[in-house]
């Protein structure tokens, strides 16, 4: 049977939940130390949630910890050279975000006098913080009593709610019914909570609602339909780019690469030339002629609005590139390339040993 909790009674029982089922975070302040008096750290807190736009926890425990030993201060991070950011936040993907990080950073430094701004409204006139991430921020860095909702969120109030409407129309109704739940105090763990629950017992396909705080007055598992919230509208299929990527080494071992242009995917990256990526017919478009070897191998990657295939090219040549530079191999390191490129790196490496050794 279905109790019926008001809106306070419900986040009293999600924040007494977690103070104790808290997930331990590089970047959080934990109830516990909460209580005694701790204040999280609004640059971890800004760091952390700009990490974690379109990103799991997990990928970015270790982004976290590198950026944060590196540039333990948001002063620290204003200083750095772009290269070196862009270097450590290589693999973390949607790299406008890396540029919008550097650019607040230098911001907050200059401007502010090294403080983050206390209120959502304040954050958001900041570079890359958009309404999500100043939410977040305003309420666990500074308890402001903002309402934050991530897709966790959206799942758990679908289904404590039994909100068949399907997302994305659903969007601004789970939002308001998020901010109904928000109390007054505690918003900051509160918003966490919330969260967690969605991440760790309110779980995509198996909701554990035998453990769930929130069972007795869940609508949807009342109904027997909460694994099948939130509906969705069928996703639109995405297209499918072709494309030319080319990996060359000059006879003393170095690596032709270029940085691609700020504006547009992979911005301000380091990678391997290519050709344009166009939906057919790509056209060769290679940075310095040579003796190009076609290994019959393809780097597929998967953006956000389409799909990728790059034939790859490999070539061992002294001639001046048309485009790019060479990169000694003592100064590279493939860690330093987005995924695309590290893939297109680790395909090119035996072909590219082969046809070494085929010219000595
Ligand atoms: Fe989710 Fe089940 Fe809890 Fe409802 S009872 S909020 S469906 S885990």
């Amino acid at each position: 049977m279905r109790e019926k909790i008001g809106s306070d009674g419900l986040s009293a029982v999600l924040l007494t939940w977690y103070d104790v089922h808290a997930r331990e975070m590089p970047w959080r302040v934990g109830p516990s130390d909460r209580a005694a008096g701790v204040r999280p750290d609004p640059y971890r807190v800004w760091l952390s949630e700009v990490m974690l736009q379109q990103t799991t926890v997990a990928a970015v425990r270790s982004y976290f910890r590198t950026f944060t030993e590196r540039w333990p201060t948001v002063a620290h991070l204003a200083a750095a050279e772009d290269a070196d950011v862009m270097a450590a936040w290589a693999g973390l993907g949607y790299y406008a975000r890396a540029r919008n990080l550097l650019k607040c950073a230098r911001v907050v430094a200059h401007d502010f006098g090294g403080v983050f701004p206390g209120t959502a409204e304040d954050l958001r006139r900041l570079p890359g913080i958009g309404p999500y991430t100043s939410a977040a921020i305003a309420a666990i860095a500074f308890d402001q009593p903002e309402t934050v909702v991530d897709g966790n969120v959206e799942r758990v109030m679908a289904r404590l709610h039994a909100v068949e409407t399907p997302l994305p129309t659903a969007k601004a109704g789970l939002t308001q019914l998020a901010a109904d739940l928000t109390p007054g105090a505690r918003p900051g763990d509160y918003a966490q909570a919330v969260m967690d629950l969605g991440a760790t017992v309110c779980t995509p396909r198996n909701p554990a609602c035998g453990i769930c705080p929130l069972v007795h007055s869940c609508a949807g598992r009342a109904a027997g339909i909460a694994a099948e919230l939130p509906r969705k509208l069928p996703k639109k299929t995405k297209p499918t780019r072709l494309g030319y990527v080319y990996v060359l080494r000059n006879s003393a071992g170095d690596w032709l690469l270029e940085t691609r242009p700020d504006k547009g995917l992979l911005g301000g990256m380091l990678g391997w030339p290519t050709s344009d990526w166009v939906e057919e017919a790509p056209t060769e478009a290679p940075p310095l002629p040579a003796d190009w070897h076609d290994p019959r191998a393809e780097v597929r990657h998967t953006f956000t609005h389409f799909h990728l295939r790059l034939a790859l090219r490999v070539a061992v040549s002294d001639a001046v590139p048309e485009r790019g530079a060479f990169v000694p191999a003592s100064a590279f390191s493939p860690a330093s390339l987005p995924t695309v490129m590290r893939k297109a790196f680790d395909l090119a490496r035996d072909p590219l040993d082969a046809s070494v050794i085929d010219k000595k």
